[in-house]
């Protein structure tokens, strides 16, 4: 016997979502983000599911070491690129492409003396305002760039904030920005991440970059995964572990927050904030038992959560539960925590076994 709890992986569907990324962005060449873990889901895990044809983008040379030792020779490209002087001989020995984003790194890659060539990505700043050269810098960082013995192809990148966003034109405006500093170049590009590729055709250009679209999530706020055409990879599981007649006034859980509004069977479930399920889950969020909906009630602990069961009166000890995933969207779980899909995915804990199914 071990502890119910696990996370099922479904291989089919992550490779339907890469279809649909490349149904949507046709032209363009894929990027498959698997940063965090595979948003959760294990790394080596999703790129070897995914390796057909794609790149892998992913934020630290640590996590690109685990995909190569995964036997995977497909490019990679460091999102966030490299942090200090040591990690770029690493960058040549696994054939890593960093993203260059600040003239920092410029300055230690002039210094450097490869045997092969360092492929990188320049990083514009068109208006996100975390990393990149903004558009006063970027020809000078470009310039140097190309002066660098040590370095290969260079390709552009950049992200945008508002993506999500069908009615706000920036994002178009920030495409046009970058192409025009590219113009001079004729860099490969890439701007998409999951939403532009739904919402932004325009914006596909060379290489499209999704991430929480091929975990089947939606990007959109507001829209399900399922109306976009993508399916639920991980399905967060476990098990009822007590059934209870409780009484009429009885407390449930820490703090007794919740309390019996009659009579009523109460079930516990192997589940908790120690393995991700969010802490801030409210009372009435669902979780699925035996396939049936029922409400979450009292306060979620470290290991246990519990639930409602009048609307399943004959559950007992040892019934399944899916706290997400198939017929429960993560985003329903995310809209009622004041949260996002990818937190929820990518927080689900180490100590959740993550089963592969075929
Ligand atoms: C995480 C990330 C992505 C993927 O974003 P999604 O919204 O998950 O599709 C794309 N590009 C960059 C630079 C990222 O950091």
């Amino acid at each position: 016997m071990t502890r119910p709890v696990q996370a099922t992986l479904d291989a089919q569907a992550l490779r339907h979502n890469l279809l649909t990324a490349k149904k949507h962005a046709s032209k363009s060449r894929v990027m498959a983000i698997i940063k965090a873990n595979g948003y959760g889901h294990g790394i080596q895990w999703t790129a070897k599911t995914l390796n057909d044809g794609v790149a892998f983008g992913v934020a630290s040379v640590e996590e690109a070491i685990a995909v190569r030792e995964a036997g995977i020779t497909a490019p990679i490209c460091l999102l966030e690129g490299f942090f200090e002087a040591s990690e770029i001989p690493l960058l040549e020995q696994y054939g890593l492409a960093p993203v260059i984003h600040d003239e920092y790194q410029i300055g230690l890659l002039e210094r450097y003396v490869a045997a092969t060539p360092l492929n990188v990505w320049i990083k514009v700043d068109t208006g996100m305002h975390r990393i990149g050269f903004t558009p006063d810098r970027f020809m000078k960082a470009m310039l140097r760039l190309e002066d660098c013995k040590c370095i290969g192809r260079i390709r552009l990148m950049a992200h945008f904030p508002n993506a999500d966003n069908t009615f706000d034109s920036t994002t178009m405006e920030q495409c046009r920005v970058a192409q025009e500093l590219n113009a001079s170049f004729g860099l490969e590009q890439s701007m998409a991440n999951s939403a532009a590729i739904f919402n932004w055709p325009e914006t596909h250009l060379d290489w499209v970059r999704p991430g929480i679209m091929l975990y089947g999530a939606s990007p959109n706020a507001g829209s399900a995964g399922k109306q976009l055409d993508l399916k639920p990879v991980m399905t967060f599981r476990s098990k009822l572990i007590a059934v209870h007649q409780r009484k009429q006034g009885d407390p449930i859980g820490y703090g007794g927050d919740y309390v019996c509004s009659r009579d009523m069977p109460v079930g516990v479930v192997a589940v908790g904030y120690g393995d991700g399920y969010p802490r801030n889950a409210p009372k009435g969020t669902p979780v699925l038992v035996k396939g049936k909906p029922v409400s979450l009630i009292g306060r979620v602990s470290m290991d246990m959560i519990t639930v409602s069961l009048r609307k399943v009166p004959d559950a007992k000890p040892g019934d399944p539960v899916v706290l997400w995933g198939k017929r429960l969207p993560v985003e329903e779980i995310a809209n009622r925590t004041n949260t996002i899909a990818y937190e929820l995915l990518c927080r689900v804990t180490d100590r959740v076994p993550r089963i592969e199914q075929e």
